[in-house]
């Protein structure tokens, strides 16, 4: 009988445990929807109020940024340049530091209210992110394109010379792509088996000028990649975290094999508000008074205006 009640005792604490986990699970997905909401408004409201900055593609990229810092990179409290014994981020398509500048502030490398200074004279967030402001977060300049990787390439390699086994992360731009640069560093890496790197590419196939095939069409990305010696990830449904985290998961079990990892993140520009999504119109354009209202009201408030 003791035996039995035992028996029932350990049953009930695991459907318990089980129940957690699921709701913690679950609690983690919406906690992250609802960040990306509100790192939307900032980027919204950061543009509008000084008439400038790129909006199209740091919405785009929200979900991905978020569920990398909030959910995947092991990151260590504070930040030094280093980075040593923690994964760390490089974003080379600068131009959207909206969403990079709302992603770290929210993440706890500085007061959300300095978002309020963003591309203002002496302002630490510039409108591309640079060292020499000494915002907490930032590890490189960017916005001159096509760099962004090689640098990300170089630290992965110290890492394994630190003999610090945590992991390089980059994010880029399709139209960036075109830089021949990342070429030399595509090659580079593989033949060099930089497999603690895990870099992304925004594909959303628009750049500022026009979709990315009507200005210099880039062919199959993936083929590409492959016949460089790269480990390719598809992410077909970039903006939703759902399928960010499986793909990152299974970008993270493919690192130590010798190979450069890619996920290719097939997003949305401008996604989260229906008028700037599917179009290169607002790759760096400010939305006015009335579109900056029409966004926020598509957008609501989850954690907080800065
Ligand atoms: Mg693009």
């Amino acid at each position: 009988m003791n035996g039995f009640i035992i028996l029932i005792r350990c049953l009930k604490k695991l459907i318990l445990t089980l129940n957690n986990l699921i709701h913690n699970l679950m609690a983690t997905t919406k906690q992250l929807q609802e960040l990306t909401t509100q790192v939307r408004r900032d980027i919204i409201r950061m543009v509008h109020k000084v008439s400038s900055g790129h909006p199209g593609g740091s919405l785009g990229c929200a979900e991905y940024l978020v569920t990398l810092y909030q959910d995947v990179m092991d990151r260590k409290d504070g930040f030094d340049m280093d980075g040593l014994g923690e994964d760390i981020f490089f974003l080379s398509n600068g131009h959207i530091s909206p969403v990079f500048y709302s992603v770290l502030a929210r993440s706890g490398y500085f007061p959300v209210e300095e978002l309020s200074t963003f591309r203002l004279l002496n302002s630490r967030l510039q409108g591309h992110p640079t060292t020499h402001e000494g915002l907490p977060g930032i590890r490189m300049a960017s916005g001159s394109l096509g760099q962004g990787l090689s640098v990300a390439i170089g630290a992965a390699q110290a890492k394994k010379i630190n003999g610090c086994g945590h992991t390089v992360f980059a994010l880029m731009g399709d139209g960036e792509l075109q830089e021949g640069q990342n070429w030399e560093a595509i090659m580079y890496a593989a033949a060099n088996n930089v497999d603690n790197l895990i870099a992304a590419v925004d594909l959303n196939g628009q750049q500022i000028d026009g979709s990315t095939d009507t200005v210099l069409s880039l062919g199959s990305v993936k083929a590409k990649f492959e016949a460089f010696g790269w480990d390719v990830i598809e992410v077909e449904k970039g903006n939703d975290i759902e399928s960010i985290k499986t793909g990152l998961k299974d970008a993270k079990a493919k690192a130590g094999n010798k190979k450069p990892i890619v996920i290719l993140l097939k997003t949305v520009m401008g996604n989260g508000i229906d008028f700037m999504m599917h179009t290169h119109k607002w790759h760096g354009k400010a939305p006015n008074d009335e579109q900056l209202a029409e966004g926020l009201r598509q957008n609501p408030e989850t954690l907080g205006d800065y």
